[in-house]
């Protein structure tokens, strides 16, 4: 029964991380979202059902158009592969619980937001909005009036970055943060609360501080797209705590 479970989520996984990693490319480029069908970026041909299937097409068709033969950038592939894979370690870690729900929509924000942060340095506010609806109506069914802690900490948070990304400014004398990363940390706070967010931070910070190390990919301004890192941080969080949580657990018993 388990294992089928995850083959059902490895599936479901890579449809939706097939549909994200398209959102993150359609919001930036201002292309509607239902229209047109998947067609190929160089020669704008539309794709037939077969080369538009997740993770497999890119294998059979070697990475590239299958009418054009132009490579196919990886990162879609990579993105419907995480997906899948994230969504079957949710359920592993968390079963059907509500850190798992938390940490599927988290994945889901992860995405859209590695295509469109990394391709265009841009988080969508409609991958805000959407997430943030989704996660006050989750936290309430699931913690009643607690939910207000969470809402609560996403407000705080807000407030705070937006203080430090004002002193940034000061000292840096520019952009110090963008205003995608401070939504996004107030997504992360109602998320996971806002003590586990700032260890959230700090895991984005050493892990995008790493990337930025090895792979340099900066704009014209020198900005590393951080929004990926961020919810990274936050996901690494929760299974941390799951962790703690379980060792507590086994002491107890033991
Ligand atoms: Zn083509």
């Amino acid at each position: 029964m388990e294992i089928f479970i995850c083959i059902l989520l490895f599936i479901f996984g890579s449809i939706i991380g097939s549909f994200l990693g398209c959102m993150g490319y359609r919001i930036p480029n201002k292309i509607k979202t239902t229209y047109p069908n998947s067609y190929c970026e160089n020669c704008k041909k539309e794709l037939k059902w077969y080369m538009n299937i997740p993770i497999l097409s890119y294998i059979l068709l070697k990475g590239k158009c299958a009418y054009c033969h132009k490579k196919i950038n990886s990162i879609y592939f990579l993105t419907e592969l995480l997906s899948a894979i994230l969504f079957v370690i949710n359920y592993l870690v968390f079963g059907f619980t509500l850190n798992f729900y938390i940490s599927t929509i988290l994945t889901c924000v992860l995405i859209v937001t590695i295509v469109s942060d990394f391709l265009y340095y841009y988080i969508s506010d409609r991958v805000i909005i959407i997430s943030t609806i989704l996660l006050i109506i989750l936290q309430s069914v699931f913690l009643k009036i607690y939910a207000f802690k969470y809402i609560l900490s996403a407000a705080l948070m807000f407030g705070f970055m937006c203080i430090i990304k004002l002193i940034g400014n000061m000292v840096f004398k520019k952009e110090s943060l963008g205003d995608g990363d401070i939504k996004l940390m107030a997504v992360i706070s109602l998320a996971i609360g806002m003590y586990n967010s700032f260890f959230a931070l700090f895991i984005a910070s050493i892990t995008g501080l790493l990337f930025s190390l090895f792979y340099i990919r900066k704009n014209k301004d020198g900005i590393i797209p951080f929004g990926p890192f961020l919810i990274i941080g936050a996901l690494s969080i929760l299974y941390i705590n799951n962790f703690i949580n379980m060792m507590q657990l086994f002491n107890e018993i033991l």
